[in-house]
């Protein structure tokens, strides 16, 4: 179905704020002086390389990422790490820790399996991934490498309001969806992976934030391009670069900063999804499965109470130019992400329209 206009609430690839859609608009004529666009530069041109070192020292800056840490900004999806992260960090060991709390975490336990032996050290199926572990829940395994979780769920919308607990192994954290939306202290963790079309801008890239004890201790049998060791000697430039994604990221970074930094767009991202939240508890047509207390920022997973009304409200809200609502595949139902892409007046125009939807249907 074609878009034309309005606010979109998919999950990636999302909406941009407005000013960073401009700005590359603008760049794609005449980028920084050079004659040529961001996209025909050799990956090798000075402006090209300062713009990367940037992005970098802008990303430290704002999630307060010290220098004992690296940060790749890998090709590929989120989706690789679920398959580097045990290449590069049994580190001779065989067994690892996973929290399993929903479909993302579910996917990097499969990959995990075919290196590691995986101790699901808690899990939330049970109850239909409707929360978060909790504190005291999950039950590690001594000989664990480390211990991977999701602090911020996408497709099951939930979100962490803690670091668990890992009995003192590594903690790695799949942050794709957390990232500026949720509290992160990169220094609890060993590993964080953010692939970029969540909310560091377009699709085509991953960053990865890694204790550098971590690297240089891959599996014997991993390719070049799958190992850290690669990436931070070669600064992220073992193989051609994904400039594009790598430079919206810093458009991104430089409009978190212009709103406040981390912490001001991780409360407006609240703020966001709390009025969405307040219109659907509040609807008798509508309604939250995720508990209070593990509801996340950036994803909100809602239902209509008749679900043979879900087909008619997605209609009807397509041609109220509200796109992206229908929920994931694999859950059905509604769901809308509010990236940082999303004005709060995104959101004040759908829960207008749940309530007319409601007033008309309920
Ligand atoms: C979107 C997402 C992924 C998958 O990212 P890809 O870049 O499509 O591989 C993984 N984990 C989480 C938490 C996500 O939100």
């Amino acid at each position: 179905m074609t878009t034309r206009g309005g606010y979109t609430f998919s999950a990636g690839p999302v909406m941009l704020p407005a000013p960073v859609r401009e700005r590359i608009r603008n760049d794609l004529g005449d980028w920084r002086g050079t004659g040529f666009s961001v996209l025909e530069l050799s990956q090798w041109d000075e402006t090209l390389l300062a713009m990367f070192d940037q992005v970098e020292s802008d990303l430290r800056d704002l999630l307060g990422v010290p220098d004992d840490y690296a940060v790749l900004f890998l090709h590929g999806g989120a989706s690789n790490q679920f398959a580097m992260v045990p290449m590069n960090l049994l580190r001779g060991r065989r067994h690892v820790d996973y929290l399993h709390t929903g479909l993302w975490s579910g996917k990097a336990i499969q990959d995990a399996r075919r290196y590691a032996e995986v101790n699901v050290a808690a899990s939330t199926e049970a109850v239909g991934f409707r929360r978060a572990s909790r504190p005291g829940e999950p039950r590690w395994d001594e000989r664990a490498a480390y211990l991977h979780y999701t602090p911020v769920e996408t497709v099951h919308g939930v979100q962490f309001d803690h670091v668990p607990d890992s009995g003192g192994a590594t903690v790695v954290a799949d942050v794709s969806s957390a990232l500026f939306s949720a509290d992160l202290d990169v220094r609890r963790l060993g590993l964080a992976y953010a692939s970029s079309q969540k909310n560091l801008g377009v699709v085509g890239m991953t960053v990865v934030i890694v204790h550098r004890d971590l690297i240089g201790h891959a599996d014997p049998r991993t390719p070049t391009t799958f190992d850290y060791a690669v990436h931070e000697r070669t600064r992220s430039r073992f193989t051609t670069p994904p400039v594009f994604p790598w430079y919206v990221a810093g458009l991104m970074l430089d409009w978190v900063r212009e709103q406040g930094g981390t912490a001001a767009v991780c409360a407006a991202s609240r703020r966001r999804s709390e009025l969405l939240y307040a219109a659907i508890d509040d609807s008798g047509l509508f309604s939250a499965p995720v508990e209070v207390g593990s509801r996340a920022s950036a994803s909100v997973p809602f239902r209509l109470t008749d679900p043979l009304l879900t087909q008619t409200f997605l209609a009807e809200a397509e041609a109220a130019g509200l796109h992206g609502l229908r929920g994931h595949p694999s859950v059905g139902g509604l769901r809308a992400c509010l990236y940082l892409g999303m004005p709060e007046a995104g959101v004040h125009a759908l829960t207008g329209f749940l309530k007319e939807f409601e007033a008309r249907h309920g």
